[in-house]
C-alpha cells in the first residue's frame, strides 16, 4: 500500500481541519500487523503557535469560560452523545492505531469514556465554584468569597496505551472548568484522539478544542515552553514528565504528571487462591502488560506460594495472545518494534539477575499478522526486589513474584518503590485488608482485584508516579484557580483602622 491511497488526519484548529503549515505528515501504523494505515498531519512550532491562538482567543472571548455551569453541562452531555453516536468508528480507529482488544475497546474504553463526559456534566452542576466565608466584624465589616475559575489555555499531552481515555480524562475536566485547549495526541496513535476532536467541534464553540498532531521534542515541547499555554496535564513516562515539569518551570506552568508504576498486589496467607491466580493475571496482562496502574509485582506468602504458582501457570494458558479484531483474544501486540524489543531486553535482565522464569519469555508470531510484535505472557519466581524486573516499569506481560514470611516484610517490599501509583492485597479478611491499605504508599489501592477504576472516584500518583488527580469531581480541581474576593463595607475613610498601619494619626 502507498502511503498517498491513505486517509490524513489534520489537525483540528479553531474548529476547522489544518494540515500542517509545512505540508508535512507521518504514517500511522497498525501495531497489530506493522501495516502503515493511515497519516497524521506533522505538526511543527508554527502549528503549536497558532492552535495557542485560537484557544486563548476563545478563551478571552468569555463565551466558554463565562458560560453558565448548568449550560457547560449540557454540552459535555452532548458530547457523551457523540461518542456513543460514533462508537463503531472511535472502536475501530482504537483498535487499528493502539492495538487494543477489541473486547476491551468495546466493552470498557468506550462505555468509560461515555460514562466520564456524563459524570462531569452531573458534577459541573453542582461543583462548589463559590464559596462565602462567615462574614468578619472586626476591624470592620468585611465580607470574603473564594470564586474558583478556569486557569486559561491548557497543553493536555497524552501517551499511546489508552488514547480516547487519557483524551477523555483531560479533555473532559478541563472543558467542565471552562478552560480552553490544545491537545497533543502520542505520535503513535493520534488518529483516534484527532477524529474524536473532529467530531466534538459540532457541539464546541470554536477554538475552544484543538489539537494538534507531533513529536514529544518539538509539538510536545512548543506546548510546555509557550508563554501562552497556563497549564500542562501530561500523561507519559517519568522521564519525559521529568523533563517536561523543568521546561513548564520556566513560565510557572500548574502542571499535572501522571507517570509510571510498579503495582505491587500482596496475596496474603487467607486469599482465595482461585481468584488470586485470574485476577492477578488480569491485573498485569491487561493491554499486554502496558497499562501504568499494571499489577507487576506479586508479593506472596510463603504460606500459599507453590500451591499458587501452580494455579497462575495453568490460568496463564488461557490467555490467548493474537490478533486484537478477534473477540477470543486476550493480549495484542507491542506498541512497537523498540518497545518490544526494551521488553525483551528486561526479560533477558530478570534471567541475568537470577530470577527463574517459570513461564513465557519469547516473542511470539500471530498467523497473518507476521509484522506485529507479540510477547508471550511471563511469570518470573523467585524475584527480590532489587532486580531490574521488580524495580524498572516494563511496561509488558511480564509479572514478577516475590515471596514474603510476614505482613511486615509484604508492607516493606510493597512500598520499596520509587512509584506509588496502584497497590493491592487479596485477602479473606476484609478488617485487615483495610487496614493494610492504609499502610500502601500509593494512589490507588484495590481489594480483591485490579483494575477497579472508577470514572467519580480520583486516580493518580505518590511519589515518582506522579501527581495531580484524573476522574470524577477530583479531576476539575485540576483545571480551576482559586481567587479571593474580599469587600470591605465601610464607607467612612477614617474608620479604616487597617489604614493606620500607613497613617498612624487616621481618625483621632
Ligand atoms: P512518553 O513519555 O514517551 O510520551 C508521552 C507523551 O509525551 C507523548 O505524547 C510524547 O510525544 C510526549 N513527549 C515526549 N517527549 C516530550 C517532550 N520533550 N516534551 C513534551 N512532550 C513530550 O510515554 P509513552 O511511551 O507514550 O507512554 C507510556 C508511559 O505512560 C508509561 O510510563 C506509563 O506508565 C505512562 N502512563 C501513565 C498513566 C497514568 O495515568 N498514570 C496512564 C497511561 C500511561
Amino acid at each position: 500500500m502507498t502511503t498517498n491511497t491513505l486517509v490524513n488526519y489534520p489537525h483540528i484548529i479553531n474548529g476547522k481541519a489544518a494540515p500542517s503549515l509545512s505540508g508535512e505528515t507521518m504514517n500511522v501504523v497498525n501495531p497489530a500487523s506493522g501495516e502503515v494505515i493511515s497519516t497524521a498531519s506533522l505538526g511543527g512550532v508554527e502549528d503549536v503557535d497558532t492552535a495557542v491562538q485560537a484557544a486563548k482567543q476563545a478563551f478571552a472571548n468569555k463565551a466558554w469560560r463565562d458560560m453558565p455551569p448548568e449550560e457547560r453541562s449540557k454540552i459535555l452531555y452532548r458530547c457523551a452523545h457523540v461518542v456513543a453516536e460514533n462508537a463503531a468508528e472511535l472502536i475501530s480507529l482504537e483498535i487499528a492505531c493502539s492495538g487494543a482488544t477489541i473486547t476491551r475497546a468495546s466493552n470498557m474504553d468506550i462505555p468509560a469514556v461515555v460514562d466520564l463526559w456524563m459524570n462531569l456534566a452531573e458534577s459541573i452542576k453542582t461543583y462548589p465554584l463559590l464559596d462565602n466565608l462567615p462574614p468578619r466584624l472586626l476591624p470592620e465589616q468585611w465580607h470574603t468569597q473564594v470564586i474558583k475559575e478556569p486557569i486559561g489555555v491548557c497543553g493536555l499531552i497524552t501517551a499511546w496505551n489508552f488514547p480516547l481515555l487519557l483524551f477523555s480524562w483531560k479533555v473532559g475536566p478541563a472543558l467542565a472548568a471552562g478552560n480552553t485547549m490544545v491537545v497533543k495526541p502520542s505520535e503513535l496513535t493520534p488518529t483516534s484522539s484527532i477524529r474524536l476532536t473532529e467530531l466534538l467541534q459540532q457541539v464546541l464553540p470554536p477554538g475552544v478544542l484543538n489539537i494538534v498532531n507531533g513529536t514529544g521534542p518539538i509539538v510536545g515541547n512548543a506546548l510546555c515552553s509557550h508563554p501562552d499555554v497556563d497549564k500542562i496535564s501530561f500523561t507519559g513516562s517519568g522521564n519525559t514528565g521529568r523533563h517536561i515539569q523543568k521546561t513548564c518551570a520556566d513560565t510557572f506552568k500548574r502542571c499535572t504528571m501522571e507517570l509510571g508504576g510498579k503495582g505491587p498486589s500482596i496475596v496474603m496467607a487467607d486469599a482465595n487462591l482461585d481468584m488470586v491466580a485470574q485476577g492477578a493475571l488480569f491485573g498485569v496482562f491487561m493491554n499486554a502488560g502496558q497499562a501504568c496502574e499494571s499489577s507487576t509485582r506479586l508479593l506472596v506468602h510463603e504460606s500459599v506460594y507453590d500451591e499458587l504458582l501452580e494455579k497462575l501457570v495453568n490460568r496463564t494458558n488461557d490467555i490467548v495472545v493474537g490478533d486484537p479484531t478477534n473477540p477470543s483474544t486476550s493480549m495484542g501486540p507491542m506498541s512497537t518494534p523498540e518497545h518490544c524489543q526494551k521488553v525483551l531486553n528486561y526479560i533477558k535482565s530478570g534471567v541475568d539477575e537470577g530470577a527463574k522464569l517459570l513461564c513465557g519469555g519469547r516473542e511470539v508470531q500471530v498467523q497473518n499478522l507476521e509484522g506485529g510484535h507479540y510477547i508471550e505472557p511471563t511469570i518470573f519466581v523467585d524475584v527480590t526486589n532489587d532486580m531490574r524486573i521488580a524495580r524498572e516499569e516494563i511496561f509488558g506481560p511480564v509479572l514478577s513474584v516475590i515471596k514474603f514470611s510476614s505482613t511486615e516484610e509484604a508492607l516493606k517490599i510493597a512500598n520499596d518503590s520509587n512509584y506509588g501509583l496502584s497497590a493491592g492485597i487479596w485477602s479473606g479478611d476484609l478488617v485487615n485488608a483495610q487496614i493494610l491499605a492504609r499502610e500502601l504508599r500509593a494512589g490507588s489501592i484495590w481489594i480483591n482485584d485490579w483494575h477497579m477504576l472508577r470514572t467519580d472516584a480520583p486516580f493518580g500518583g505518590y511519589k515518582q508516579s506522579g501527581y495531580g488527580r484524573e476522574l470524577g469531581r477530583y479531576s476539575i480541581d485540576g483545571y480551576l484557580e482559586t481567587k479571593t474576593v474580599n469587600t470591605s463595607f465601610e464607607r467612612q475613610p477614617e474608620k479604616k483602622i487597617m489604614h493606620r498601619l500607613a497613617y498612624p494619626t487616621l481618625g483621632q
